[in-house]
C-alpha cells in the first residue's frame, strides 16, 4: 500500500457487478470516527481494457454524474470484455454540496493531482486515485461542464501533448466520442489537472464541456449518454456499433482564445454560444453595477472564431473569464 487511509468497499480486480465505496476516515465534530464515503461501481468481465470513468470531479457539473449513474446501474457484464470503474462523484464532499470545490477544505479537485497520502480530504482523494485507480486504466474519460459561472458549446476534448502516438490516440478517443463540437485543447493551467496526471501515466485521456450554469439539459444528457457508449465501443470494451452523428472541429490555438473582464459590473453578451466572431468584435458590454449615467466598458475578442464558453451570472468581477473563442478546423 501507498499509506492511504483510503480502503474500498468492493474487489478493484474481480468479475461481476460490485458497488460500493471509497472509504477515507474523516473524525470531525458531528461524527468522532466517521468517513467520507465516495461511490464507485466496477463491472468487469474475462480479458479485455480497463475503462475508468469518472464524474463530479467538480461538484456542480451534471452531466457526467447522470450518464455515469445509468451506466453504473444498467450495463450487464455479459455486455462486456474488460472492466469499467466508475466514480460519478469523484469529488463526493463538492458534489453533496452542490460546488465547485470542497466545502471540507477548499480545495479544487482538479488543481490537487497527483494528490498526497498524507495530505486534506482532497488530496487523499486524489492520491488514492492517481495510484490505485488511474495504473489499472487504460483509458480515462473525465465528464465536465461549466458549472454554475460557465456555459460551454457542448464539446468533447483531447490535449496536444509531446508523445504524438499518445496524442493520436487520445483525439481518436476524442473524435470516438463525437460530441457535437470536438476541441483540440489548450489549458489555461494545466498543473494539479486529473487530466496532466492520467496523460503523464501515459493513458489514453479524454474530456468534456458539455454545456453548465450548474444543471444538466435533456440534449447535454443525452450527448454525455451516447458518448459513454462510443467510447466504451471505441475502446473495445463494449460491442455495438456506435452512434456518429456531425461534429464540428474546433482548435485552441493560443492565450488569444480567452478574454477576461478588466472592470467589474453587470455583464450584457451580445453574441450567443456558437455565434461566429471576428478579432476585435465586442462580445459583451459590462454595464456599472453602481450608478447610473457611466458607459459600458467592452470585452472584445482577441480572434477569429465561434463564442464557445462565456461567464454565467449576470453580475462579473474584475478578472472573471468572459469568452472563449475556439477557431474552426
Ligand atoms: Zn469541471
Amino acid at each position: 500500500m501507498t499509506g492511504n487511509p483510503i480502503r474500498t468497499t468492493v474487489p478493484l480486480d474481480s468479475a461481476g457487478v460490485h458497488h460500493g465505496f471509497l472509504k477515507l476516515p474523516y473524525s470531525r465534530d458531528d461524527s468522532a470516527w466517521g468517513s467520507i464515503m465516495v461511490p464507485i461501481t466496477v463491472i468487469a468481465n474475462g480479458d479485455g481494457p480497463t475503462a475508468l470513468l469518472t464524474g463530479g470531479n467538480h461538484g456542480d457539473e451534471y452531466e457526467g454524474p447522470i450518464a455515469l449513474q445509468e451506466l453504473a446501474s444498467t450495463l450487464d457484464p455479459a455486455e462486456i470484455t474488460g472492466r469499467v470503474i466508475i466514480l460519478p462523484m469523484m469529488n463526493q464532499p463538492a458534489f453533496a454540496a452542490g460546488l465547485r470545490c470542497s466545502p471540507l477544505d477548499g480545495a479544487n479537485m482538479n488543481r490537487s493531482f497527483p494528490g498526497r497520502p498524507d495530505g486534506s480530504v482532497t488530496q487523499k482523494i486524489c492520491h488514492y486515485i492517481a495510484t490505485e485507480l488511474v495504473p489499472r486504466a487504460d483509458i480515462v474519460l473525465d465528464f465536465h461542464s461549466g458549472g454554475r459561472t460557465l456555459d460551454f458549446l457542448p464539446f468533447a476534448a483531447a490535449h496536444v501533448l509531446e508523445d504524438k502516438t499518445q496524442e493520436a490516440a487520445c483525439m481518436a478517443a476524442m473524435e470516438a466520442f463525437n460530441a457535437p463540437y470536438s476541441v483540440r485543447m489548450l489549458e489555461i493551467d494545466n498543473v494539479g489537472m486529473f487530466d496532466t496526471e492520467v496523460e503523464r501515466q501515459g493513458k489514453t485521456f479524454v474530456t468534456t464541456e458539455l454545456g453548465g450554469a450548474g444543471t444538466a439539459s435533456a440534449r447535454t444528457a443525452a450527448i454525455a449518454r451516447k458518448g459513454l457508449r462510443n467510447l466504451l465501443i471505441h475502446a473495445g470494451i463494449l460491442s455495438g456499433t456506435p452512434q456518429r452523428n456531425e461534429t464540428i472541429a474546433l482548435d485552441m490555438p493560443d492565450e488569444r482564445c480567452f478574454s477576461f473582464a478588466e472592470t467589474a459590473g453587470l455583464v450584457e453578451y451580445l453574441v450567443d454560444l456558437g455565434a461566429p466572431v471576428t478579432e476585435g468584435q465586442p462580445i459583451a458590454r459590462i454595464w456599472p453595477a453602481d450608478r447610473t449615467g457611466g458607459a459600458p466598458a467592452l470585452c472584445h475578442a482577441r480572434r477569429d472564431g465561434l463564442l464557445t464558453a462565456r461567464h454565467v451570472p449576470g453580475l462579473i468581477k474584475i478578472g472573471d473569464f468572459v469568452a472563449l473563442v475556439a477557431v474552426e478546423v
